[in-house]
């Protein structure tokens, strides 16, 4: 099974990405696009094209950029992507830095693969330290590396959280962040395909849920149990009823992944005011005085400075944010000094980090083998409290076994609920 579809339309695809990932010289670009019946003229223009700020370009062969930018995205995963989409579409020019490689994987784009994204270079493991109320053992944690970040490689369940979590923020102060505030942005960021009151219909996240005839029977047999213990399903998990059984809203459209590169900047990849690019880690944002003027970061590896006119958006994720930032001067003076960075602002940065748990839970086996799902092998939920579904959760689960290789394509007997309490 390829990514890329055996049309030609699909193999002129995996050329312009071999090449933009520097795996194919122009020349066997060209000699490619020729032989796949595009013309020489042609075929020079889209490289030329291509190898400009057309698509995701690897900093091993493309151009280092030039001039200013309004805006600078540090980090091309969920928020990043989303943020850089907003930025552009609004007439910015925009620079997205992005440290991990290009995401042309099956494993990051086919939904029943997520668990083989994790064995692959598009994730980063890091390992905590020893923690005291873990039995003092340490813990390993994925990040996405990789355009689209780790909604990449996450299992793309579409939860907006409970309406009591905005309203708790506004009631401590938070302006502008209670339910009725957020709920127009959750409205415009989707594209709901059951479709339903309080839901998008025209945003560029796609979310759906598990199409008649195509759901699991294991994920059936677990909304059926929950129905017979009494349970009322709900319609969805961000409906204003979270409690209940409910198949999962998630971020697949036909088998694929809809990662944030997916969603937000596929479709902007070719305005002109947009340049993204891949293997290109920031390693400082740069200062004069405490006015932030732009970045550093490696371009092939070499330390290039990029000014920018406006702002830039460090969207490195929950661990490499705050990182960055130390490592930039910002931080808890007294640590920085410890380690001889001079201080630009004295903030609590790194601290107040917080995870949740996903646990495996009871498993089962069945009588005869089932077939594998269709889509992410988490098809079917219960929350059981009124509260956000990521807090007294169980999730029903068709993964043989996690994180798994590829699904296998025959059959699988076990099963497994996760338990997720946080
Ligand atoms: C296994 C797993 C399953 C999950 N399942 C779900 C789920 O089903 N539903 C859900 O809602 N959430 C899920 N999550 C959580 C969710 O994916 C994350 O919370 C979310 O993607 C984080 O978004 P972010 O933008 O903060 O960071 P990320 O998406 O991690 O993006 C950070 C980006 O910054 C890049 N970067 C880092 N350092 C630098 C640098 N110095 N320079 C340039 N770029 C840099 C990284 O390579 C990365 O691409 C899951 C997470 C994991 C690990």
């Amino acid at each position: 099974m390829s990514y890329f579809k055996s049309t030609r339309d699909g193999q002129l695809e995996r050329a312009v990405v071999d090449y933009n990932r520097g795996t194919l010289s122009r020349r066997d670009f060209m000699k490619k696009a020729v032989a796949l019946g595009v013309t020489a003229g042609l075929a020079g223009a889209l490289a030329t094209s291509w190898s400009g700020n057309a698509i995701a370009q690897s900093t091993r062969t493309a151009a280092k950029p030039e001039g200013t930018y309004d805006y600078i995205v540090i980090g091309s995963g969920s928020a990043g992507a989303a943020c850089a989409h907003q930025l552009a579409k609004g007439g910015a020019s925009v620079l997205v830095l992005e440290a991990g490689r290009a995401d042309d994987l099956e494993e990051v784009h086919d939904s029943r693969l997520w668990a083989a994204a994790l064995g692959t270079d598009a994730t980063k493991w890091f390992e905590t330290t020893h923690q005291k109320y873990a039995d003092n053992r340490t813990h390993l944690w994925p990040r996405g590396n990789v355009l689209g970040g780790t909604s990449c490689l996450n299992a793309m369940i579409f939860a907006r959280g409970h309406s009591s979590d905005y309203d708790s923020w506004a009631y401590e102060g938070n302006t502008g962040w209670s339910f009725k505030d957020v709920l127009p942005h959750f409205m415009a960021l989707e594209t709901y395909e059951p479709g339903g009151e309080n839901r998008g219909e025209s945003g560029p996240l796609f979310v759906s849920q598990p199409a008649d005839g195509r759901k699991h029977p294991g994920a059936q047999a677990f909304m059926n149990a929950c129905a017979d213990l009494g349970y009322v399903e709900t319609k969805s998990i961000n409906s204003d009823r979270m409690s209940g059984q409910a198949w999962v809203d998630f971020n697949i459209k036909d088998q694929r992944r809809q990662s944030s590169a997916v969603s937000f900047l596929y479709p902007i990849r070719e305005q002109k005011n947009v340049t993204i690019l891949v293997e290109a880690p920031v390693i400082k944002i740069n200062f004069t005085g405490t006015k932030c003027t732009g970045v550093t970061y490696l371009h092939d590896e070499t330390p290039v400075t990029v000014n920018v006119s406006r702002e830039v958006v460090v969207s490195a994720g929950a661990i490499d944010t705050p990182k960055l930032l130390m490592l930039s001067g910002i931080g808890i003076a007294a640590d920085l000094k410890s380690l001889g960075i001079e201080t630009v602002a004295d903030l609590q940065v790194g601290v107040g980090l917080q995870d949740h748990i996903l646990g495996a839970g009871p498993n089962w086996e069945t009588k005869g083998p089932l077939p594998v799902s269709n889509y992410n092998h988490s098809e079917a939920t219960c929350g059981s409290a009124p509260t956000a579904v990521w807090r007294h959760q169980i999730r029903q689960s068709s993964m043989s076994r996690f994180p798994s290789p590829r699904p296998d394509t025959s059959s699988i007997t076990r099963m497994a609920i996760a338990f997720c309490p946080a």
